[in-house]
């Protein structure tokens, strides 16, 4: 049954996400901001359940920024956080490199934070990082006479605005030879901050990878496990058990708590109105739709479930 599912939060149960927890998972946005816009109670929140001796970690799939990046976006708005507090899939990458004893060079469809934080971790980058472009009057014979590396052991696939079909052939070109590893920051299909534009996440981009190559990748982010084992290493005492993780998307954030044991909290955002959680608790019902879908609690906002926890 689902009845004990998607509980509507209430004071009573605020204090006891309080109580029978010591570390929170926040995903950022959609839940603490709509950036540049942040939201009311959000800071607030932060550091309410810092005062009450609570760990906090921000787990984010965006691998357009830096651990760096984020620790000075949280100490500009009013939360002090230090860089390791900060779980985000550009960092994530270099940590699961290091962790499999990786040694070689990596292609690196990405922005420069993914530069920054592999480089940080000491491995090299040959390509893929910034614009490929092809001169005006290519051809398919210009495509043929190619330069490629010679040396290649992993393809990183991260968010690219600079995405392009030379750069899929050569990820695709480089996966084609033996025993090159495929690694991707995360899949999300979009981002769902805006309401008239459609904007086309990581996992668009893998796709078209992932057809070229017929190669299938190791995912690092949320819902995937990289991410909290990344945590674990980092510090080994973080309890499922004892875990909240607080998201505003089913398929990444409430899936990702659900399947490492955490308690999950949904924040409603234009990611995921109550009609669709609706609609979603009748789908796993009926086995249509996957119960880790479905959060423990949903709350309207951080500012409700702040005012929950001081009332
Ligand atoms: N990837 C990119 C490039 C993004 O810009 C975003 C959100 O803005 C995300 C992923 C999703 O991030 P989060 O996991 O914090 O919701
Ligand atoms: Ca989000």
């Amino acid at each position: 049954s689902t009845k004990e599912l998607c509980i509507h939060l209430t004071e009573l149960h605020a204090k006891s996400l309080l109580n029978d927890n010591d570390t929170f998972l926040f995903d950022c946005d959609g839940v603490l901001w709509n950036f540049p816009h942040i939201f009311t109670g959000a800071v607030e929140l932060l550091n309410y359940l810092t005062e009450q001796g609570k760990r906090l970690f921000f787990v984010t799939n965006n691998s357009t920024t830096t651990q760096d990046d984020y620790a000075k976006r949280f100490n500009d708005i009013g939360y002090k956080a230090k860089p390791e507090q900060i779980i985000c899939t550009a960092w994530l990458t270099a940590k699961h490199l290091k962790s499999i004893n990786f040694k070689g060079k990596c292609y690196v469809l990405g922005m420069q934070s993914m530069k920054y934080e592999l480089e940080r971790e000491g491995f090299q980058i040959c390509g893929g990082i910034g614009p490929d472009p092809l001169p005006s009057d290519s051809n398919a014979v210009t495509v043929d006479k190619l330069e490629l590396e010679k040396d290649v052991d992993c393809v990183i696939l991260a968010f690219d605005l600079h995405i392009s079909y030379i750069k899929i052939l050569k990820a695709a070109t480089y996966l084609n030879r033996p025993n090159v590893l495929f690694i991707a920051t995360n899949d999300d299909a979009r981002h769902p901050q805006n309401d008239e534009i459609v904007k086309p996440g990581t996992g668009s981009i893998l796709a078209s990878v992932v057809i070229a190559s017929c190669r299938s990748p190791t995912i690092l982010g949320k819902p995937h496990a990289p991410m909290f084992d990344a945590i674990r290493l980092a510090f080994p005492d973080v309890d499922p058990k004892r875990t909240v993780m607080i998201g505003d998307q089913v398929e990444t954030d409430i899936a990702f708590g659900n399947r490492q044991g955490t308690t999950t909290l949904l924040v409603f955002s234009r990611a995921t109105r109550e009609k669709y959680l609706d609609t979603l608790k009748q789908q796993v019902e009926k086995h249509t739709a996957e119960r880790d879908l479905l959060p423990h609690f949903c709350v309207k906002d951080v500012e409700q479930f702040l005012q929950f926890l001081k009332s």
